[in-house]
């Protein structure tokens, strides 16, 4: 703000006794090119002179200084009326400030104006009366102040919520920063790490109480500061005297090249290496107890390849490793033809197929010599995030054994021992099973009844042991002849008997009459006492149909068939004969 008149202002008094050369003009262009709004009061609180930032600071109107230079009376009154000295009475506010004024004393102060800008306001005496005021507009500084204080804070915060201890010393081993749980973890009275100590004292503190355990001190703490001066990267544990576990961990600090303090974590980990040591416990002790026991406990992944093995060498023969990546259903092929009852593995796959768990199944898997061992299997799906099985997890148990025990008695339980063909037991069951697929296809079913005749003879003239014999070919004779879908079984003594499903008169009559020429037409050739003998043998075959139309309980049906054997005997033996029709109704 150029001065209106010139060197009649008391500013030319001003600068000429202030700064002696230094005129009204050089001084005003130096005010004009200050970034400070800049004012200059007489001793009689008259406005000597300030720059136009000073007017733009503070919004002052050309009409303030149309008649010249406005008094520090009328500048405060337009101020306060505006409302710039915040709420109150104005007249009481511009009082206030004409009195500060007066006191001539100097004086720094924030203000904010109503519009949120914040002016710092400087204030000085001048030694030849009057005072000089500057204001800085401070807004962007007092906000990049507050937001690093609120940085800070939020920092602080972080910094004191985490479950580390953290501490900064900087690079003469001073404390810099520590949070609050660095204390509690190193188990010191609240605030005793606190920025500003020196790091020494911790450390010797520690020593002291024994927390680098037995030994001078002095040695100790030395040790730790020289490490601490190597301003290296560390990383260790150290077990407190209470037993707990930190885990330390120091960073060095690097400012353009130069070491300037040293970050460190304290981490409290005895709940981790618990837990890590009993998961070790835990799973040397399962490893044990499985390879001590005969299961073998595995995982699938969605696709069926094995991703886990623990015992399967002792079981499959394949080796944990050899598992990793194989099919689930690889080992089970081909052991359903080994094994009497259909295929046991199809449990599993079915169950597994559908997502669903399974429980003791008995499954038939192929070792890798080759040889069949069954194991008992359960397993359950891996829930997946998706809803869908991320796999299986199971254990199976060796189960050979045991199933081929339970086989063997199976096979006991319908089979004769002697010659291996079904018994009454296993007939009657597959009677049942015909007689109800015969209700529902409406096919004829035929039965024979074989007898060997004269059978008391070869036991008396060669002995019992050459009669099992001509049992036994006799047997193997029948059961090599018949359809895959007949069955031949011994009922007891010389008498076998024949189920024909589908088969009507005709073709019962058909194979009644080969079997009975086949086995006359082959002598048995068996051993007594060192010799050889070589028997003949003939059988009488009664023969019965019953069609759909006139279904008839096992009983009746073996009555007419056994008649007709009877029949045969009296017509002379080696004969085939037919049941009558079954009487009507
Ligand atoms: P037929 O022509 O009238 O049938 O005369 P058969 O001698 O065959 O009939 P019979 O019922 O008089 O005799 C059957 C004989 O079969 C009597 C019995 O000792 C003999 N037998 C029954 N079971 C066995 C067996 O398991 N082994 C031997 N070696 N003989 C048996
Ligand atoms: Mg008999
Ligand atoms: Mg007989």
């Amino acid at each position: 703000m150029a001065p209106r008149d010139g060197a009649r202002t008391p500013f030319t008094r001003l600068a000429a006794g202030g700064r002696p050369g230094c005129d009204a003009q050089t001084l005003q262009a130096l005010i004009d090119n200050l970034p400070s709004g800049v004012t200059f009061f007489g001793p009689n609180l008259e406005l000597i002179a300030c720059n136009d930032r000073f007017r733009a600071l503070l919004d002052l109107p050309e009409s303030l200084f149309v008649d010249g230079m406005p008094t520090l009376v009328t500048l405060a009154r337009h101020l306060a009326a505006r409302g710039e000295y915040g709420d109150g009475d104005p007249e009481i506010q511009a009082h206030e400030v004409i009195e500060r004024y007066r006191e001539m004393r100097p004086h720094v102060y924030e203000r904010t104006r109503p519009d949120g800008t914040v002016l710092e306001v400087r204030g000085a005496p001048l030694a030849q009366g009057g005072f000089v005021t500057t204001y800085t507009d401070i807004t962007d500084r007092k906000r990049a102040e507050e937001e690093a204080k609120r940085y800070a804070s939020y920092l602080g915060a972080v910094l004191d919520s985490m479950p580390h201890g953290i501490s900064v010393i900087d690079e003469r081993l001073k404390i810099i920063f520590a949070n609050t749980r660095i204390a509690e973890i190193l188990g010191l009275p609240p605030g005793a790490f606190r920025p500003g100590d020196p790091f020494e004292a911790v450390i010797r503190h520690n020593a002291e109480r024994g927390e680098y355990g037995p030994g001078d001190t002095e040695p100790q703490v030395m040790r730790r500061i020289d490490l601490a001066l190597k301003f290296e990267p560390h990383h260790f544990e150290r077990t407190r005297p209470n037993g707990h576990v930190l885990e330390i961990q120091g960073t060095p600090v690097d400012m353009d090249g130069r070491k300037v303090g040293f970050v460190t974590t304290y981490t409290d980990i005895t709940e981790r290496k618990r837990a890590e040591e009993e998961v070790r416990r835990a799973r040397d002790l399962m490893t044990e107890a499985i390879n001590a026991s005969a299961a073998f406990v595995w995982e699938l992944d969605a696709g069926g390849r094995y991703t886990y093995s623990l015992g399967a060498e002792k079981l499959l023969g394949y080796s944990d490793a050899e598992m990793i990546g194989r099919r689930f259903g690889t080992f089970h092929e081909d052991c359903a033809d080994s094994s009497a009852a259909g295929d046991p593995s199809a449990g599993t796959h079915d169950a597994i197929a559908r997502g669903e768990p399974f429980k003791n199944v008995t499954i038939c898997l192929r070792r890798k010599d080759g040889t069949t061992v069954y194991l008992s299997s359960s397993g359950h799906p891996i829930p997946g995030s998706d809803g869908r099985p991320a796999g299986y997890r199971g254990v199976d148990v060796d189960v050979t054994e045991l199933t081929e025990a339970r086989m063997q008695l199976e096979r006991q339980a319908l089979h004769d021992p002697l010659t291996g063909l079904a018994n009454r037991h296993k007939f009657l069951e597959r009677f049942t099973l015909e007689c109800e697929r015969q209700r529902r296809w409406g096919s004829p079913l035929s039965l024979l009844v074989i007898d060997v005749d004269h059978f008391k003879r070869v036991n008396d003239g060669h002995g019992h042991l050459v009669g099992d014999v001509v049992l036994k070919r006799v047997a193997a004779l029948l059961d090599g002849t018949v359809r895959r879908t007949d069955l031949v079984a011994r009922f007891g003594g010389e008498e076998f008997i024949v189920l024909l499903p589908e088969t009507d008169a005709e073709g019962a009559a058909a194979l009644a009459e080969s079997l009975r020429t086949r086995i006359r037409a082959e002598p048995v050739r068996a051993e007594t006492g060192g010799a050889a003998v070589s028997v003949t043998v003939t059988v009488s075959i009664g023969a019965a149909t019953m069609t759909a139309l006139r279904p008839q309980s096992f009983d009746d049906l073996m009555e007419r068939a056994d008649r007709a054997v009877y029949r045969a005997k009296h017509g002379g033996r080696d004969r085939v004969e037919f049941a009558a029709a079954p009487p009507a109704g």
